[in-house]
């Protein structure tokens, strides 16, 4: 069962479904009447019940404005560590491998930001964009509104938050967080 379609982020080879709910659109596949991810991407469900997975992936470069998806690996004020999944090009070739980039507390929102863990938490996954590239590093961005936490944990109990109005609460515990979200 989907949980939580706002913040779904699927990653290949995860469930997102079975056929008896949902058809299995672009960027999936079915087997045995269960659906799974087939690229990473974010995760749509069409008035139709098609499940689509639409990647911003599929880009040959990385350069400044590239829109890339990570996972908060460490915190160490005032940056987080971010892990980026692996971008491929049309051929399916892998051009750019797993990465370790750098978020500033400075590129999280407008406006002052006292710690990168007001907003972000190790696990949650994020959707940005490439700020600059200098000195080997990779700076990115959730400053815009259609960029941040598309998918987040809890950080008592690694539960999944869900949207509840305007804040998030674990699923798990019930815990209460917030984070710089993604706008949908
Ligand atoms: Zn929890």
């Amino acid at each position: 069962m989907l949980l939580e379609v706002r913040f779904m982020m699927a990653f290949p080879g995860m469930l997102l479904g079975t056929e008896e709910e949902y058809m299995a659109g672009e960027g999936t596949y079915a087997e045995n009447g269960k659906i799974y991810a087939n690229i990473t991407g974010e995760v749509s469900i069409g008035t139709d019940k098609k499940i689509v997975i639409s990647s911003n992936n599929r880009l040959k470069t990385v350069r400044p404005g590239t829109v890339v998806y990570g996972r908060i690996e460490e915190i160490f004020e005032p940056v987080a560590l971010v892990k980026l999944e692996p971008i491929y090009d049309e051929t399916g070739r892998q051009v750019f491998s797993s990465y370790f980039v750098t978020l500033h507390v400075s590129n999280i929102k407008m406006g002052y930001v006292n710690s990168v863990k007001e907003e972000v938490r190790i696990g949650d996954i994020l959707k940005a964009r490439v700020e600059d590239m200098k000195k080997d590093f990779i700076h990115i961005s959730i400053k815009d509104s259609d960029l941040g936490v598309i998918k987040a944990f809890c950080s008592e109990c690694r539960g999944e938050l869900l949207s509840m109005g305007s804040s998030l609460q674990c699923g798990n515990c019930g815990k209460m967080e917030r984070r710089k979200l993604a706008a949908v």
